[in-house]
């Protein structure tokens, strides 16, 4: 049986001289693990490599969990904007891809999700966010809220995630701990060996998402790093292309 959908690559391998397996992050059908058989012979049904967040139409069979499906089609549209030419945003990308195949299931549809990813993409490619690294970083920040929340893990960000008391108008102390999955108070603090301190520039955008897009490049930064302390907690190491998203 043949299943159509719309996708993006979040991760290739080689397979063979001249073959490949590719994740794709599929609309309707969630993560898919499929051969593209002859995918790196210059004449194939793909064009030729399949690269990571290329997106397209594809039709694959084979839909069994923990087994490779087939991809058959596959027609990705050119890469050729700023995924190309700016390096900050091609990182920014490679991190979302990858951390999406750490945390989805295979053939776990999440249909919201991969519109903000492909959004984001898009944004990206097309130039709607950047050349400004701060313009990649507020959506980069987002898809990771997104992406938390869609696979259950969001984390607790408007109450103190210990003892479930609400911030008041005095955010000076507020930390962040990856084992209590949220913002903390500092009545709770000392019961999280991993919290991180907050300024309160970024209590005040983590507390209310809405203030993200008014932070300044160093706030960012900083919401950046507790998100990728947090990744590290849940994935049990850190994400591969963590060090690249400030090196850029
Ligand atoms: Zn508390």
């Amino acid at each position: 049986m043949l299943t159509k959908d719309r996708a993006v690559c979040i991760r290739t391998a080689d397979y063979s001289e001249t073959s490949q397996v590719v994740t794709l992050f599929a609309r309707q059908s969630g993560k898919v693990r499929a051969i593209a058989k002859g995918s790196k012979r210059a004449k194939s049904a793909f064009d030729g490599p399949i690269e990571v967040l290329s997106i397209g139409d594809i039709v694959f069979s084979g839909i069994r969990r923990d087994t490779l499906a087939t991809l058959t089609e596959f027609q990705p549209q050119p890469v050729r904007g700023q995924l190309r030419r700016n390096l900050a945003a091609l990182q920014s990308a490679q991190l979302a891809a990858e951390l999406l195949d750490s945390l989805t299931e295979e053939y776990d549809p999440h249909v919201e999700l991969f519109d903000h990813f492909l959004g984001f993409l898009e944004d990206i490619e097309e130039g709607r966010a950047g050349p400004d690294r701060r313009d990649i970083m507020i959506r980069l920040i987002l898809f990771q809220f997104v992406l938390l929340h869609e696979v259950g893990l969001q984390p607790i960000l408007n109450v103190c995630a210990n003892c479930k008391r609400p911030f008041g108008a005095d955010r000076r102390e507020i930390y962040f701990s990856a084992s209590a999955n949220g913002l903390v108070c500092r009545d709770c603090e000392i019961s999280f060996p991993d919290k991180i301190r907050l300024s309160p520039k970024a209590a005040r955008a983590l507390v209310d998402l809405q203030q993200l897009a008014q932070a300044d490049q160093t706030t960012l930064d900083e919401i950046e790093q507790v998100l990728l302390h947090h990744f590290t907690h849940i994935l049990g190491r850190p994400p591969k292309l963590a060090k690249h998203v400030f090196s850029a």
